[in-house]
């Protein structure tokens, strides 16, 4: 129990990587400011079932991670609800497959503010507290695709490369502030993100599922197995905690070696 007493905030915590780093932190101790879309019976059993589990506060916050006010508000409210956040963890994203020339306007801005934007607004947001208690970990989910490209993901393939970047200027900023900043790199794991482009390949390929998976794996990650959401929040854990204070500006690849390529 690590984080016993400290908050943290864990975007798009409602599904798939989130939600496995928000039981990871909250395991731990941590108070979680749950957010995300999804399914009101679904998010409020999660509410119920956190402090039941792991005997902490957990509340939830609606905010649309593409409209700046609402995470500014995400951010004043857990401080009122759970107490100003020691921990953001920048994770909510979506997905868009389309050659360049095809690429919907709408698409491209919205990829940009929810996997970008809604990132720099939060830190704003929470360093100023952060500050104050001397005290705070920020750590921002950015991919495989920070770190080389794919065909078809332009606005995914940016916003990821930008967010590697961020981590590593805020991580400069805040060095001497009792502040890290670092960012995770995950290669392919088994969310609802990556089943909506499995089920594209097997559609387009006309093949099944347990192939379009196969390739979709054999492709990119050498070791062909997805990686576990758990691992990328007992990494976060292990950045939250003492041993994870003289760690910032790190860009941390959990890939399976699809970047050793
Ligand atoms: P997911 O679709 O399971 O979860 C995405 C979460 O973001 C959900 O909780 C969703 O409600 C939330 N979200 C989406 N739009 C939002 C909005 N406008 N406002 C608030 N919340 C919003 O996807 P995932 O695979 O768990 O992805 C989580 C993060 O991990 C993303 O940043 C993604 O780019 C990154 N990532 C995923 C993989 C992978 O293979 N799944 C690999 C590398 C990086």
């Amino acid at each position: 129990m690590v984080l016993t007493g400290k908050n943290a905030i864990v975007t798009g915590s409602t599904s798939g990587i989130g939600l496995a780093i928000a039981h990871t932190l909250a395991g731990e101790g941590c108070n979680i400011m749950l957010n995300g879309m999804g399914d009101k019976a679904a998010i409020d059993a999660l509410v119920a079932e956190f402090p039941r589990k792991y005997g902490i506060k957990t509340v939830y916050s609606g905010a649309d991670m593409s409209k700046p006010g609402e995470i500014r508000q995400m951010a004043a409210d857990c401080a009122t609800e759970i107490g100003g956040a020691d921990i953001v963890v920048n994770n909510a994203g979506i997905q868009c497959v389309s050659p360049v020339e095809e690429f919907p306007d709408d698409k491209w801005d919205a990829v940009i503010a929810i996997n970008l934007s809604a990132a720099f607004h939060l830190i704003k947001a929470t360093v100023p507290g952060m500050r104050k208690n001397n005290f705070g970990r920020i750590i921002n989910i950015a991919s495989a695709h920070g770190l080389v490209a794919s065909a078809n993901k332009s606005a995914y393939v940016a916003a990821k490369h930008g967010i590697v970047g961020l981590t590593k200027t805020v991580a400069l900023e805040t060095a001497e502030s009792g502040i890290t900043c670092n960012a995770i790199c995950p290669g392919w794991v088994n969310t609802p993100l990556v089943q909506k482009q499995i089920e594209a390949k097997a559609k387009e390929g006309n093949i099944s599922i347990a192939q379009a998976t196969a390739n979709l794996l054999g492709e990119k990650q050498p070791n062909k197995k997805f990686i576990q959401p758990e691992s990328i929040g007992a990494l976060i854990a292990f950045l939250c905690g003492a041993h994870g204070e003289a760690m910032t500006g790190e860009i941390l690849s959990i890939d399976g070696g699809w970047t050793a390529q």
